[in-house]
C-alpha cells in the first residue's frame, strides 16, 4: 500500500482498536484498584436491598446525607433518598440553576434471581423444599447444580421487619436446586433446552433431617420451620409477606490467567450502577450542572411497580430539588441528558451467528454506546437522536474515554430493553451507554476489567459535562 493510500485510509475510515493498545498504561493501576473496589461491591450487595444499602453507606462515607422534603437544595449539597429500601437517587447540587438541566446517569441494581412463592415451604419424599418463582429473563439450566445463597426481608403485621440472611456468611450452609443424573436423563435431553427444565422444578432443597417420631408426618418441614423460628423468629404463615431471594452463593473473582476480567453474579447492572454511583462520589469538584445518580430496581421485569423507573419516585425527587430552587421540573427535564447505563452483550465466538460482528460489542473495546435497544425494528426502544450521540461522543473523546457504539445482535435475532425508554418519554434526552457482558443474565457472568474501568470514566465525563 502506498503511503498516499495509507494516509487516506488513516483519514477516512475508522480503525477499531483493541482498548489495550490505546489505554495509557499510567491508567492500569488505577483500572486495577477501581475493580478490586468494584468486586467488594458486588459482594456486599447480591440483591437490590443490600446493593441498596451498600452504596447508601458508601455515600454517605463521602459526605451524602438523605434529602427530606423542604430542605434548603444549595450548590455543592450532597444529597440522597432511598426509595423503599430498593432504590436510591443521589444528587451533588451543581453551580448552575436546575433550570440548566441535570446531567443523570441511571443504571439498575436488581438482577436475573429466584424468588420465594408467598407460599413456599413443603415437604417431599421426607425432604424440604422452598418453592421459586423466577424473577428476570433466566435460563432455568444453568441454575441447578449450584450453590445458591438466601437474602431477603421477612415484614411482620406489627410493622417491624425481620432481615434473612441464608449462607451469605463464611461456612453458613447453602441451598441447591438438584438435576437429574445423566444416566436417567435420556427423555430430557430430547427436548429443547427452553422446555427442559419447568419454572415447577426449580425448588430449593432445604432439608433431610427429620424430627419427633416415625409415626408423625412432614417432620423434615418442621425441622426447617424450627431453625427457622429459633433464628429469625418467624413462623410459616410469616413467608406471606416475605421477598426472599435465592442468588448464587458466589463471591466475585478475576477471570483469565491474565487476570483481565471478573467473574460474578449480578453485573447487570450493578457494574453499571458502580460506575455511576463510584464517579458521582469521586467528583473533585462541584460539578457545573447537577449529578443525579439513580440506582434503580425492577428493571429486570420491566421497570414497572414503585421501585422501578416508571415510578413517579424520581420525578418526586427531581421536582422536590427543583421546586427548592423554585424551578418547574418540566424545565429541568427538557434541559437535561441522562446516560442509561445498562450492559450489552459482548460478541462471543462461540455463538458467532446470533451476532452482526460489525456492529456487536467487543470486550476491551470499552463502554459500549447503543443509540436503541427494543426488538422487531427497534419496537420498544427510545432510539436516541444523531445530536444525542454526537454529544457523548464529543464528551467521552473530549475525557479519553474508550467507547465503541453497539448493537445487542442480528437484526430479529431477540431483542432487550433498558430503563432509556422511561428516561426519554419524560422528555429528557437520553443514551444507551454499558459495559458488554459475556453470559449476561447467568448466574455467573463475565465482564473486562478495561471496560468496567472506562464505564465509569464516561459516566463521570458526563457528570463534568
Ligand atoms: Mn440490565
Ligand atoms: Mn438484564
Amino acid at each position: 500500500m502506498s503511503d498516499a493510500i495509507k494516509e487516506l485510509k488513516k483519514q477516512l475510515l475508522s480503525g477499531k482498536k483493541n482498548g489495550y493498545d490505546r489505554v495509557k498504561p499510567e491508567e492500569l493501576s488505577a483500572m486495577e484498584a477501581y475493580c478490586t473496589d468494584y468486586k467488594a461491591y458486588l459482594d456486599a450487595g447480591k440483591t437490590e436491598r443490600l446493593c441498596a444499602a451498600e452504596s447508601i453507606r458508601l455515600a454517605e462515607a463521602q459526605g451524602y446525607k438523605p434529602y427530606v422534603r423542604g430542605m434548603d437544595v444549595k450548590c455543592g449539597d450532597k444529597l440522597y433518598v432511598c426509595n423503599r429500601g430498593k432504590a436510591v437517587l443521589l444528587a451533588h447540587i451543581g453551580r448552575k440553576s436546575l433550570a440548566e438541566g441535570a446531567q443523570i446517569a441511571a443504571a439498575h441494581i436488581d438482577s436475573p434471581r429466584l424468588d420465594l412463592k408467598p407460599n413456599p415451604l413443603y415437604e417431599e419424599s421426607e425432604l424440604a423444599y422452598f418453592k421459586t418463582h423466577y424473577y428476570g429473563g433466566v435460563r432455568k439450566y444453568q441454575w441447578v447444580t449450584i450453590p445458591l445463597e438466601l437474602h431477603g426481608v421477612v415484614a411482620l403485621k406489627d410493622g417491624s421487619s425481620v432481615v434473612v440472611n441464608i449462607g451469605g456468611d463464611a461456612g453458613d450452609p447453602r441451598m441447591v436446586i438438584t438435576d437429574l443424573l445423566p444416566h436417567l436423563g435420556a427423555e430430557q435431553s430430547q427436548k429443547p433446552l427452553g422446555t427442559a427444565f419447568s419454572g415447577e422444578t426449580l425448588n430449593l432443597l432445604l432439608g433431610s433431617r427429620p424430627i419427633g417420631d416415625e409415626e408423625d408426618t412432614g417432620r423434615v418441614k418442621l425441622a426447617v420451620m424450627q431453625i427457622l423460628n429459633e433464628k429469625y423468629g418467624i413462623t410459616e404463615d410469616d413467608f406471606t409477606s416475605a421477598e426472599l431471594e435465592a442468588v448464587p452463593a458466589m463471591d466475585a473473582v478475576d477471570i483469565g490467567l491474565d487476570r483481565s476480567m471478573i467473574g460474578a453474579y449480578g453485573h447487570d447492572d450493578r457494574v453499571c450502577g458502580y460506575a455511576a454511583l463510584r464517579a458521582l462520589l469521586d467528583l473533585e469538584e462541584t460539578p457545573e450542572k447537577t449529578a443525579v445518580c439513580i440506582l434503580a430496581d425492577k428493571e429486570e421485569i420491566g421497570s414497572d411497580g414503585v421501585t422501578g423507573m416508571k415510578s413517579a419516585a424520581f420525578d418526586t425527587f427531581m421536582e422536590d430539588l427543583c421546586a427548592a430552587q423554585d424551578v418547574p421540573l418540566r424545565v429541568c427535564f427538557e434541559k437535561s441528558f441522562c446516560l442509561s447505563a445498562d450492559v450489552s452483550a459482548a460478541y462471543d465466538p462461540h455463538y458467532a451467528d446470533v451476532y452482526e460482528k460489525r456492529n456487536a460489542a467487543f470486550l476491551n473495546y470499552g463502554v459500549g454506546l447503543c443509540k436503541y435497544t427494543g426488538a422487531r425494528g427497534k419496537a420498544g426502544a427510545s432510539d436516541a437522536g444523531a445530536e444525542t450521540v454526537a454529544y457523548v461522543r464529543r464528551v467521552f473523546d473530549e475525557a479519553d474515554v474508550l467507547w465503541q457504539l453497539v448493537e445487542l445482535g442480528k437484526v430479529d435475532g431477540g431483542g432487550g430493553g433498558t430503563v432509556a425508554a422511561y428516561m426519554a418519554n419524560r422528555n429528557i434526552e437520553t443514551l444507551d451507554a454499558g459495559v458488554p457482558v459475556l453470559s449476561m443474565h447467568a448466574p455467573f457472568e463475565v465482564v473486562s476489567k478495561l471496560d468496567c474501568y472506562e464505564t465509569y470514566k464516561g459516566v463521570k465525563a458526563i457528570y463534568q459535562a
